[in-house]
């Protein structure tokens, strides 16, 4: 059994021995890769331990200096809100400041302009009486009812009297606009025909526009009776003929419509007045302005007659009459082709 047990040791033949040496090789290869992994994990464990003991990764840096941006920005802001709250009130400040001064001059400009109406007013009080007598003496003595007038004093008597009209004429215009603008004008109000008041304007404007040779005519349509106050009416009907034919050329055309129509087209009728010419028209940035006081838009060199005919208050006094019967006026016009002005006035019987 012995014997059986002690076997001599097998031969190991040249084949067994390569495969060992391969097995060898293949296990020290994935000794040297376990190895390798080994290294990069104690590496990444390392860097974690570095992290862990304070060393600032990239992107704790990078958070640490947005958050130093962030402060001074922060700060900026604040002292840039701390400068606009102070501009802020200065501004404030100023404006109330400025306020309070607009509103004393307004004050100052009220006052001045009350005065100035005032002034006007009384001024044109004391000038109408001696004016009146003024006026009225030379008529006579035109008319030749204080005896013969010397051919040698006719003339400068006539251009005399001309003038003393014309004064007449301003002075009334000034009385006019001062009561309009302190209110005090009272209207006469009657059922009265626009038809007749502006027939009769015609007549009376008539010799006016031969003197130039204007064509003046008139289309009447058959219109109700208005409710006004007939001669305020007149006067604002001869103001805007008169102003056709100062500011139109010889030989030009002035025609004047009646009709009923709406201001809006489909409102209320009323009665309405067209005075066309086709003279120098108005520039459109002035159309506004022609219904202010002494609104002279038009130099004197468009004036057909030289002296002291117009302060600017013809139109004002006819929106302001027109207005006070609760009518309106419009204006519209093409420089140098046309203007037209346009009234309308409400009827007697509105029902
Ligand atoms: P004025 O006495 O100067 O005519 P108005 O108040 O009647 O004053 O008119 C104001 C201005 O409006 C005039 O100076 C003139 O420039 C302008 N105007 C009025 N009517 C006409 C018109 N028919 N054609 C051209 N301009 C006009």
């Amino acid at each position: 059994m012995a014997t059986n047990e002690r076997r001599a040791p097998k031969r190991v033949s040249r084949k067994t021995a390569k495969g060992n040496q391969d097995a060898a090789a293949l296990r020290v290869t994935q000794l040297e890769a376990e190895l390798a992994a080994a290294r990069k994990t104690i590496a990444a464990l390392t860097r974690d331990a570095a992290q862990a003991s304070g060393q600032p990764s990239q992107a704790e840096r990078e958070l640490k200096e947005k958050t130093i941006a962030l402060e001074a920005a922060n700060l900026e802001l604040r002292n840039l809100t701390q400068n606009l709250d102070q501009i802020v009130r200065q501004r404030t400040r100023a404006l109330a400041e400025s306020e309070a001064q607009l509103r004393r001059k307004n004050l100052e400009l009220d006052r001045l302009n009350r005065m100035k109406t005032e002034f006007i007013s009384i001024a044109a009080h004391e000038l109408r009486t001696p004016m009146t007598s003024v006026v009225g003496y030379l008529d006579l003595i035109v008319e030749g009812r204080l005896g013969d007038l010397p051919d040698d004093l006719r003339r400068p008597i006539t251009s005399l009297r001309r003038n003393a009209h014309r004064l007449k004429r301003l002075i009334e215009d000034m009385l006019d606009a001062s009561r309009i603008e302190t209110g005090r004008v009272t209207l006469r109000r009657t059922a009265c025909s626009l038809e007749e008041i502006v027939l009769a304007v015609i007549d009376e404007m008539r010799p006016l526009a031969e003197d130039k040779r204007q064509k003046l005519s008139c289309e009447i349509a058959a219109v109700p009776p208005i409710d006004g106050d007939a001669d305020k009416i007149h006067q604002v009907v001869v103001n805007l003929v008169a102003n056709s034919v100062k500011y139109t050329a010889e030989r030009g055309e002035i025609r004047l419509h009646v009709d009923a129509h709406s201001p809006t087209g489909d409102g209320p009728v009323m009665a309405r007045l067209r005075v066309w010419d086709n003279g120098i028209g108005i520039p459109p940035a002035l159309r506004a302005r022609i219904f202010e006081p002494f609104s002279d838009v038009h130099t004197a060199k468009h004036h057909t007659s030289s002296g002291p005919d117009s302060a600017g208050l013809g139109l004002y006094i006819a929106r302001g009459i027109v207005e006070l019967h609760g009518g309106q006026i419009e204006v519209d016009s093409e420089e140098g082709r046309y203007s037209e002005f346009t009234v309308f006035l409400p009827l007697a019987d509105r029902g």
